[in-house]
């Protein structure tokens, strides 16, 4: 298939990981910032292709795994209101709050709907002007131009029916609270290239340069990460800490402007709960003043509901690569796709549902 099968070539896979061998002489701990990383390693074995030497560990860019669970809380609140049409990405629907998720609401009679695009949900809204319609916007720098141009657009068709509720994180914060993290083992990055397509990589040398890492924007099929990997290693090996850029095909220095200055029109930075990490600062985005009206948090009155996660659930550690799914009590036992007891476990790109799914466990990579 076009534009696919050149990057799952398994001839230049195999050369590329004998050059990782051939310069790996010490040991690396890499992070894979985004989950759609995480799901490419574990679904085409690339780890099992590396050199012992380097350990790859699974990082926060999974947007419904870090989504706090007081968050699903405040949707579960609002969607089980009548005359609220509640949209969402698919993925969220199976994500537990502290009693239910929005799949139950949906079962037991509420119109919890699935959409493709934010731009749906105001479909929606012009479609039913008696009925409130909430858009649950999660996610991180990738989506926030869409949900920011649903909100524009519902102002612009004089829309009062129509909410946001917002949950949008940032990658850069995310990378620094790992890298500050006493626990931190990470050595180098492949940094998430739809991110950066959006967002340009203008933000990463400083971090680079303050933790003496080395940041490769990456792409996602197996042959982009290998690359990715290797010149990771090559700077790991030769002591450079740069931003090197790997998806040429997709990302350039400076992002996309245009969708920049539309979320940074509509959205401003503010500190943000993320599930398992807890609050880092200024790493998410909330609607500016300007946009208040379309806020579903405060049309609802939800921003008191606080809960607290289950101890039970250590997909914080994984997600600053810190444990792997496996390490988890819980995984495979009383945690699976069926019965998730965390966010890790239900997402399309959440490691511990990669590992479940690809049945990752120690004994079976050994
Ligand atoms: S296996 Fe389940 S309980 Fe354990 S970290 Fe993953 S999602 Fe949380």
């Amino acid at each position: 298939m076009k534009f696919l099968d050149e990057y799952r070539d398994p001839k230049l896979a195999a050369q590329l990981s004998r050059q990782i061998h051939k310069i790996t002489t010490k040991s690396w701990v890499i992070m894979e910032v985004c989950g759609g990383q995480t799901h490419s390693i574990v679904k085409f074995g690339i780890d099992t292709l590396l050199p012992e030497q380097v350990e790859l560990v699974h990082g926060p860019g999974c947007p419904v795994c870090v989504t706090p669970l007081e968050m699903i809380d405040r949707a579960l609140a609002i969607a089980i209101q009548k005359d609220i049409i509640f949209c969402s990405f698919g993925d969220m629907l199976r994500v537990p709050g502290s009693q239910t998720d929005l799949l139950s609401i949906k079962a037991h009679g509420g119109d919890v709907r699935i959409v493709y695009s934010p731009l749906d949900a105001v479909k929606i809204a012009q479609e039913n002007p008696q009925r409130e319609i909430v858009f649950f916007a999660v996610g991180f720098e990738t989506t926030a131009p869409a949900n920011a141009m649903a909100v524009y657009q519902a102002r612009e068709l004089g829309l009062h029916n129509f909410s946001l509720l917002v949950s949008h994180v940032l990658v850069p914060p995310a990378m620094e609270a790992v890298l500050s993290s006493k626990f931190n083992r990470v050595q180098g990055f492949l940094a998430a290239g739809h991110v950066c397509a959006v967002m340009g990589y203008s933000e990463y040398p400083p971090i680079a340069a303050k933790y003496k890492v080395p940041i490769v924007v990456t792409g996602f099929e197996p042959l982009d990460i290998l690359q990715g990997i290797a010149m990771c290693v090559q700077q790991l090996e030769e002591g450079r800490c740069e931003v090197e850029n790997q998806y040429v095909r997709s990302v350039t220095a400076q992002g996309n402007p245009y969708a920049q200055d539309l979320v940074s029109k509509v959205f401003k930075v503010v500190p943000r709960k993320w599930r398992g990490i807890g609050e880092i600062p200024q790493s998410g985005l909330c609607l500016r003043p300007d946009y208040e009206d379309y806020d579903a948090e405060i049309k609802f009155n939800v921003a008191e509901i606080k809960t607290q996660e289950s101890a039970e659930c250590i997909s914080g550690l994984i997600l600053q690569g810190v444990k792997k799914p496996y390490e988890c009590p819980a995984f495979g036992i009383k945690c699976t796709p069926q019965q998730p007891l965390g966010a890790t476990m239900v997402s399309s790109e959440g490691a511990c549902a990669a590992y479940y799914r690809y049945k990752r466990t120690p004994s079976w990579t050994n």
